[in-house]
Parts: C-alpha cells; sequence; structure tokens
C-alpha cells in the first residue's frame, strides 16, 4: 500500500502564495481560514538580507497527535497515511487544534459567504452535490486532506495519484516554481524518495515523535 505525502523545495519556493490560492479554491476553505499558508522570515542585516519561504500544510503525521486528542474519534488515518477529519463526528471541541504542533487546523466559527452581495458558484453548490470532504459547516474543524478527493478519485479509476494534474493534489502543479512534489514514500522508486535522500530532506518539529509526512528540502 502506498503512503502519500509532500516535498517542498524550499531553495525553489519564492513565495507567492500560487498553493495558497489553488488550495482554498480546490477545496473551498471557509474565509478566514487556510489549509495552506506561507510563513515568512528574514535572515541578516540591511543590505546583506535574505527571505524565506515556508509553505505550511498539514503534515499528514503518521503519529497524528490530534487524531489522539480527538475525545470524538472523529480523525481518522486512511489506509494511504492521510489523516482526515469526519465532519458527522466532529463535535468542535478543538482539542485537536491544541494538540496539533504545527498550528495547521481551523475551526469554522460560522457560515460567512465571500461576498456581501455575491453567491460564488461553490456556495450555491448543493450539499450532496459537493465530495464529502467539502461539506463543511460552522461548528467543526477543517484542515489539508491532501486533496483525498482527487487521490481517491485516481485510484477508483485505476490511475496512479500523481500521473497527472487531475490525480495530483492542487497545490502541486500549480506552483510556478515547480517547488512542490507529491508521491509515494514507500517507492524507492518515486521522485519524492529520491529527492528525500539527494538533498537530505528534513521535516519539522520531528522531536515531538510526529513522523510527519512532509520533508522540506533547505
Ligand atoms: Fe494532525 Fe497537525 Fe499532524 Fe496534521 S500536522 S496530522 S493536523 S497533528
Ligand atoms: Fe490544500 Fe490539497 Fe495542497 Fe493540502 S494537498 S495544501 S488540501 S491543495
Amino acid at each position: 500500500m502506498a503512503r502519500y505525502g509532500l516535498v517542498i523545495d524550499l531553495k525553489k519556493c519564492f513565495g507567492c502564495r500560487s498553493c495558497v490560492a489553488a488550495c482554498k479554491i480546490e477545496n473551498m476553505v471557509q474565509k478566514g481560514n487556510y489549509w495552506n499558508f506561507v510563513i515568512e522570515y528574514e535572515e541578516g542585516t540591511y543590505p546583506n538580507v535574505k527571505r524565506f519561504f515556508i509553505p505550511m500544510n498539514c503534515m499528514h503525521c503518521d503519529n497524528p497527535p490530534c487524531m489522539k486528542a480527538c475525545p470524538e474519534k472523529a480523525i481518522k488515518k486512511n489506509e494511504y497515511g492521510i489523516v482526515l477529519i469526519d465532519y458527522d463526528k466532529c463535535r468542535g471541541k478543538r482539542y485537536c487544534i491544541a494538540a496539533c504542533p504545527y498550528g495547521v487546523i481551523h475551526y469554522i466559527n460560522k457560515k460567512e459567504n465571500y461576498f456581501p452581495d455575491y453567491e460564488t458558484p461553490y456556495e450555491t453548490l448543493k450539499e450532496n452535490l459537493r465530495h464529502p470532504l467539502h461539506r463543511k459547516k460552522p461548528g467543526i474543524a477543517e484542515k489539508c486532506t491532501l486533496c483525498w478527493h482527487r487521490i481517491e478519485k485516481a485510484i477508483k479509476e485505476g490511475k496512479k495519484p500523481g500521473s497527472d494534474y487531475d490525480s495530483t493534489p492542487a497545490c502541486v502543479p500549480v506552483c510556478p516554481a515547480g517547488a512542490r512534489y507529491f508521491g509515494d514514500l514507500d517507492d524507492p522508486e518515486s521522485e519524492v524518495v529520491k529527492l528525500i535522500k539527494k538533498r537530505n530532506g528534513k521535516r519539522l518539529k520531528e522531536e515531538f515523535g510526529t513522523n510527519p509526512k512532509v520533508y522540506y528540502l533547505f
């Protein structure tokens, strides 16, 4: 069974936030929330200053503290290692938000359209026409799903996840710098595994024992 994850090349990322916009649109993320965001920091003293960008989304931890913290057992890791929230079970207690060391889970406080006098096509879309992971409502937690709706569809259609645009997480192909990679972390022949080996890929906050599946190339 594959174990999917991401590799993000920080040498290529220049902070344009195309991945942030793609994620918002693809997953109809609640106004004010971000399943994917970019942390920015500077090093040095003017005029010798360098700026760095670190895109952050759910790390799909192999040992996810959010899952353990949820009293409703609403968070599960699926057979491909993807950590998902069951919106029907979530009661919005927010233990997961406190437990996640990466700050990537968000609470939906209220239903709010993007524009005061206009409903976007998504906002008019009937609940039963949406993927279950897009049937969000006030009073629940939301986060990156590694675009499970795309991966699941690819698997059902007999395609290899990541083999084309539609079967790859939305944030990956939109990156103009080609800084994001998706693939099977258990396949020694996959591009992600080769990159991690060659560039000594690092994971964030490994000391928490979370075993995250997002690797960064510095
Ligand atoms: Fe859970 Fe946070 Fe790990 Fe994602 S990064 S699996 S939300 S603990
Ligand atoms: Fe958003 Fe999908 Fe990328 Fe996760 S994998 S950050 S849900 S676009």
